[in-house]
């Protein structure tokens, strides 16, 4: 069904009560490994949520990115065109977390950057329906927009802050076309220079030429603009552990819906949902299957 296009990382997360200092050595009191990066976490959510789904990114020939390519090919996840770039690493991010919840992230790229429009070719993207972009290289996001096109597939995006920190003309222009733009109140607010999202949405939704926007607000839940309708979804009420990769798993709910041809309320709902289930347990891949969404929506 879906073929999902950008990072895939190994996230390391540390949780440390303070930093250290030069030559200093401070204790770590927990430590959680597992997946990260974007579009792999997407590629996890909407497997589970029964999409067919292919991810297009790039390891280094190194162990961390076999162990990547296992964990989601034990999801059943379709990694047969990932690229090997020799004489880089596979993508780290380390997350320092205080135990007041605070974090501070360190992220190395390497192998991530290795992925070009070049590897973008047609054959990868046949027999599917949608892409998905989780990346803010916009030579990545106009390839891909191309081969949509051609093999008239739809076309969602989360470009992240990358992308956001690029400005509105250039983002207006990377945009022009696509199915679905997905984003954050932070990067929604930095997009439109705008202090307060209601604002940044309504100039947004003014401003972008797209089918579908989608902001999420976090612990307040999101909003959509499918040019008619501006719609918003309160997020259910519950303690969150862990918001890492709540948006992937929200992209992919929603992708999953779009492509049932839900409406706009169903696909906010049901994404609202299985984002919920995320943020209540640890690590960026914890998102639900879809009977746990639909279980958790009909209690
Ligand atoms: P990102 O992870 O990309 O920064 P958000 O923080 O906006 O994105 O979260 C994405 C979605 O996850 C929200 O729209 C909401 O559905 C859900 N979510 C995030 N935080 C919470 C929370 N504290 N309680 C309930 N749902 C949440």
């Amino acid at each position: 069904d879906v073929v999902s296009v950008g990072n895939l990382n190994f996230d390391i997360y540390l949780k440390v009560s303070e930093l250290p200092g030069p030559d200093e050595n401070v204790e770590v009191l927990d430590l959680y490994t597992g997946g990260g990066g974007s579009a792999a976490n997407f590629s996890v959510a909407a497997a589970r949520l029964g999409l067919g789904v292919r991810f297009i990114g790039a390891v280094g020939e190194d162990p961390l990115g076999e162990l990547s390519l296992r964990e989601l090919r034990s999801e059943g996840v379709d990694v047969s065109y990932v690229k090997r770039v020799a004489g880089v690493r596979s993508g780290v991010v380390i997350v320092l977390v205080h135990p007041d919840g605070v974090k501070r992230m360190l992220s190395y790229r390497g192998a991530n950057l290795g992925l070009s429009p070049a590897d973008l070719t047609i054959e990868k993207f046949r027999g599917f329906r949608h892409i998905h972009l989780a990346t803010g290289r916009t030579e990545l996001i106009l390839k891909a927009k191309e081969i949509a096109k051609e093999i008239g597939a739809t076309v969602s995006l989360d470009g992240g802050t990358a992308l956001a920190k690029k400005g509105l003309d250039i983002v207006k222009a990377v945009v022009n076309g696509i199915d679905i733009v997905f984003m954050n109140q932070v990067e929604a607010k930095l997009l439109a220079n705008s202090h307060d999202h209601k604002t940044a949405v309504e100039k947004l939704a003014k401003e972008l030429s797209v089918r579908e926007l989608v902001v999420t607000l976090g612990p307040r839940g999101a909003v959509a603009f499918d040019g008619r309708r501006l719609l918003h979804v309160d997020a259910f009420k519950l303690d969150a552990v862990d918001t890492t990769g709540a948006g992937d798993c929200f992209a992919a709910a929603y992708v999953a819906m779009y492509l049932r041809g839900r409406d706009l309320y169903e696909k906010l709902l049901f994404a609202n949902a299985a984002a919920a289930i995320k943020v209540t347990r640890p690590g960026a891949r914890s998102s639900p299957r879809y009977s746990e969404v639909v279980a958790f929506l009909e209690s």
